[in-house]
């Protein structure tokens, strides 16, 4: 490592090691630029001499195959390199995984579904990007789900989502987020109504198992589907439920032997197992730092980033307008339902919500369906707005929008538990 006079420092990275740093100050910006050699963030080829720019919140690891030089400047919390990485494991579950995509092409059968699972912060979803940049990276189109509603990486917090990866994810902002398929689950935890969300994952996994049929390339590609860090008791059973809804081929099971044992023991013979070292670069967030990124996510959608600002508007809509619904109605005893319906059924009900000062910060959802006699929960998400008002005298709400135009007259519009607080009027 040298210093050179613009306070940059010059790392020299071995083969087979990673730099990583993490960035906790506001306003703190790092520069990286690779000088020489090949190296890598999460699957991301760097390209040489560009200059990366990275900001609060960054907690990241540059890594090299085959060894290179790496310039840095500005001021980071923690910075090191570190020889011991799992990424010859990750290569390797990439390595396989084209093997099963190889034989998908040449016999004209879908490729591979991967679902990686594990605790909170073990690395989850930077094990996904790795593997879907490498896919990528040699030619495949595969479709990344989200099933993680605690902190919604594709869309935000509180839905799940698919997307098409088409390139590889950007060093500084991640994939490209467009077009995704999203579904509107409402609740931070699959806690939140465990039978919605099971209902809502075996939707979006029915879809899209159908839609890799549509496309050649993305057929033989495959799914990989990131899941919650929620692996105890019902959170297990969720687990399970996906695996089967995926029909998985493999589930990686990042960091824990026993997840693993218990995988091992419950799911068919035939759907590989396979068990993987967190790295030690993972950082573990506590609870206040996982509201504050579920917070951050949700402030993205509305306002962008540094690099590409939005600038959302502000509409007033009278409750009589407001087509508010929830899915879930309060519980009641089975000998209570109609006929043919069981407790559980009530769990999916869509019940209208009369309009109070509790809406205040609440996500409102903005569905495709236009009534709720379609299947609501079947439905793609057409956006979000948050409650930034409630004006009870005037019977009204403002809603945050990052459309200009006012709700269309049929707009459905779902309630969700997750809160912003819009500070930035
Ligand atoms: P999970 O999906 O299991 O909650 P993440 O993949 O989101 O975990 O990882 C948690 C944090 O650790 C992320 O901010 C990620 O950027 C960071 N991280 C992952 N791998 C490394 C690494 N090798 N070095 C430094 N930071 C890392």
């Amino acid at each position: 490592m040298s210093e050179d006079n613009n306070n940059g420092k010059e790392y020299i990275l071995d083969a087979d090691s990673e730099l990583r740093f993490e960035i906790e100050q506001k306003d703190a910006k790092v520069f990286v630029t690779l000088i020489s050699g090949f190296a890598e963030l999460f699957g991301t080829e760097l390209v040489k001499k560009k200059k990366y720019e990275f900001g609060i919140g960054a907690k990241v690891a540059i890594f090299t195959y085959q060894g290179c030089v790496l310039q840095v400047t500005g001021k980071m919390d923690v910075c090191y390199i570190s020889k011991e990485t799992p990424m010859i494991q990750y290569i390797n579950c990439h390595a396989a995984l084209e093997q099963f995509r190889t034989d998908a092409e040449e016999h004209d059968k879908r490729g591979p579904v991967i679902l990686v699972v594990g605790p909170m912060d073990v690395g989850k979803s930077t094990l996904c990007r790795i593997l879907l940049n490498y896919a990528v990276r040699v030619g495949r189109r595969p479709l990344y789900a989200d099933l993680d509603v605690g902190q919604g990486a594709i869309s935000i917090p509180g839905n799940i989502a698919t997307i098409l990866i088409e390139r590889p994810a950007s060093v500084e902002e991640g994939f490209a987020k467009t077009a995704p398929l999203v579904y509107h689950f409402g609740h931070k935890s699959p806690s939140g109504n465990s039978v919605l969300y099971n209902a809502v994952v075996s939707k979006m996994a029915e879809v899209t198992l159908q839609s890799l049929d549509a496309n050649k390339r993305t057929k033989s590609s495959g799914i990989i589907v990131n899941t919650c860090g929620w692996v105890k008791g019902y959170g297990y059973k969720h687990l399970l439920h996906a695996a089967r809804a995926y029909r998985a081929r493999a589930i990686f099971v990042l960091d824990q032997e026993r997840l693993y044992n218990d995988l091992l023991r419950d799911v068919p013979s035939n759907v590989h197992v396979v068990l993987l070292p967190k790295s030690g670069g993972v950082v573990e967030r506590t609870k206040e730092l996982r509201h504050e990124s579920r917070e951050q996510r949700i402030k993205e959608y509305f306002y962008g980033n540094m690099r590409t600002p939005f600038y959302p508007f502000s509409f007033e809509v009278k409750f009589q307008d407001l087509r508010l619904y929830k899915i879930g109605a309060p519980p009641l005893p089975d000998s209570c339902m109609p006929i043919g319906m069981k407790a559980e059924d009530n769990k999916k009900k869509v019940v209208a919500v009369t309009p109070t000062s509790s809406l205040l910060h609440h996500i409102l959802t903005l569905s495709f369906a236009e009534s709720t006699d379609e299947n609501v929960i079947g439905t793609n998400v057409a956006g979000f707005c948050c409650v930034t008002e409630v004006d009870m005298e005037r019977q009204s709400v403002m809603l945050l929008s990052p459309q200009p135009r006012p709700l269309p007259p049929n707009a459905l519009l779902l309630w969700s538990e997750l809160q912003f607080m819009d500070n930035h009027a």
